[in-house]
């Protein structure tokens, strides 16, 4: 029998209200015998209660009381709620006469770990928890809540089942082995791992916009020195983050920032400006900005319109260092405030799906907002209603495991090979799609997983 816990489920800080939760086959015994209200001994499964906490003799605090018979609670146990007064005294003394009492203070995660072992959800779901409680913007929410209503987990179960069901058929031709009977259609068998391997690749496809939309878009600025990446950087965050000087080569490493726009988590990477250097520091900084380049979603590649004879050679200088075939390219012609209007090159605005042209000032915030609705408009192109999209990096690697056991499978079933070879690869899928939602999990997975959890979650 597993011990009860408790915690505090509430931040520790001062608040209205608190809230500590117990859960275990103790619970309310424990917590039932520091609380005393008018109706205290008979306690209805989800009611609460209004009454008092005692320490000792004394009264700590008035409460609300709420009990959550096993199975109907979180975790699948016996469950009470408390909510107190939010002092921090009051918390961490009512946490304090729990253990007194009998309880072990809960590790980090370890209420939703109990929901996981008891069946309430998969591990898929018990992970979408804590993505819902990270997350800071509209789209983060909607990728939490997607995988909460179990999007992911329906989707890999109907995998499995079919898989399954072939598997069953391939082991009982191998019972049968002597009398050389096929219950499996091998045609059947053929076309179902490439619907398979088409639906594992296009999850695997949708990561990296998933986890984009999660974590936040990573957009790269670029350009040579002193086109004014730091100045758009600032112009956009509205602050003076980055060090804006006339000097080249002055952002010398890169600076990350985060800026929500219309429920899209950015995070801006200025990058030191990327130019032969025989500094050896500022050759670093242009190492690391490639590699940012690499990792960005959407690249601004900024050119100065005052130092600038042709756009197009300064754009395929920039591709012969940069390889952006799977980024969003915007190229920005900057300082516009400095060229007179008849001067400029009448550049029209693309849709931004390929590499668009944009022109601005970043000093004078000329087309800033434009700039920022273009980010949007780029940004919603990601969000696909009713497309389940992968955003969590352990299911990606799960899920590129099952897809090269996936091939191994077609490759062993093409070429004729044995059964129990084709049902080891076909075992070998079901594992690692198993790995996903937790149907095969082990101690050291969960350890991992719940223990980047909150204490009281
Ligand atoms: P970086 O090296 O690309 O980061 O360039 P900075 O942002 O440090 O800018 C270099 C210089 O160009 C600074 O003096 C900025 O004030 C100036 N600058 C940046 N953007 C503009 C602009 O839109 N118009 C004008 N006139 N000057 C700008």
């Amino acid at each position: 029998m597993q011990d009860t816990i408790c915690a505090l489920s509430t931040p520790v800080a001062m608040g209205a209200i608190a809230v500590v939760r117990i859960s275990g086959a103790e619970a309310l015994k424990i917590a039932g015998s520091i609380f005393k209200s008018p109706r205290s001994g008979v306690f209805a499964d989800r009611k609460a209660y209004y009454g008092e906490i005692f320490d000792g003799e004394q009264v700590l605090d008035q409460v609300l009381f709420t009990y959550f018979k096993a199975p109907h609670s979180f975790t699948g146990e016996d469950m009470i709620e408390i909510s107190c007064h939010g002092s921090l005294y009051i918390q961490k003394r009512l946490i304090e006469i729990l253990i007194d009492k009998g309880c072990r203070l809960a590790n980090a995660g370890e209420f939703t770990l109990r929901a996981f072992l008891s069946g309430k959800m998969d591990l898929v779901q018990a992970e979408a928890i804590a993505d819902l409680i990270a997350s800071q913007s509209k789209n983060a929410h909607n990728l939490a809540i997607g995988s909460l209503k179990g999007g992911i987990s329906s989707r890999l179960k109907e995998l499995r089942e079919q898989l399954l069901h072939f598997s069953a058929m391939l082991e009982l031709e191998l019972d049968f082995g002597e009398e050389d009977l096929q219950f499996a259609d091998r045609t059947e068998l053929n076309k179902l791992l490439s619907n398979i391997g088409a639906d594992i690749t296009a999850l695997l496809a949708s990561f990296k916009q998933g986890n984009a939309l999660k974590n936040g878009i990573p957009v790269a600025i670029v350009g040579k020195p002193n086109v004014g990446k730091s100045t758009l950087l600032n112009a956009l965050l509205n602050e003076d983050r980055a060090i804006v000087s006339d000097i080249a080569g002055t952002t010398r490493d890169t600076i990350e920032d985060i800026l929500t726009i219309d429920g899209f988590t950015f995070r801006f990477i200025d990058t030191a400006g990327i130019r032969q250097s025989e500094d050896k520091i500022e050759r670093l900084g242009i190492e690391r900005a490639i590699k940012s380049i690499q990792d960005a979603v959407v690249v601004l590649l900024m050119i100065d319109a005052t130092n600038c004879n042709n756009i197009d050679k300064e754009l395929s200088d920039f591709l012969k260092m940069v390889d952006v075939t799977d980024k969003k390219l915007i190229v920005i012609i900057n300082k516009i405030d400095k060229v007179e209007a008849s001067k400029r090159e009448v550049l029209t605005l693309k849709e931004p799906s390929a590499a668009c042209l944009f022109e601005m000032s970043a000093k004078f915030g000329i087309h800033i907002e434009q700039l920022k609705e273009i980010l949007s408009k780029l940004a919603g192109t990601f969000v696909k209603d009713d497309v389940v999209m992968v955003s969590n990096l352990r299911h990606y690697h799960a899920l590129q495991k099952a897809e090269n056991a996936l091939h191994q499978a077609e490759t062993a079933l093409n070429a004729g090979f044995s059964n129990d070879m084709v049902s080891i690869d076909i075992k070998n899928v079901l594992f690692h799609l198993g790995e996903v939602v937790g149907e095969v999990s082990n101690d050291e997975v969960l350890t991992e997983i719940f223990s980047r959890f909150c204490i009281g979650k």
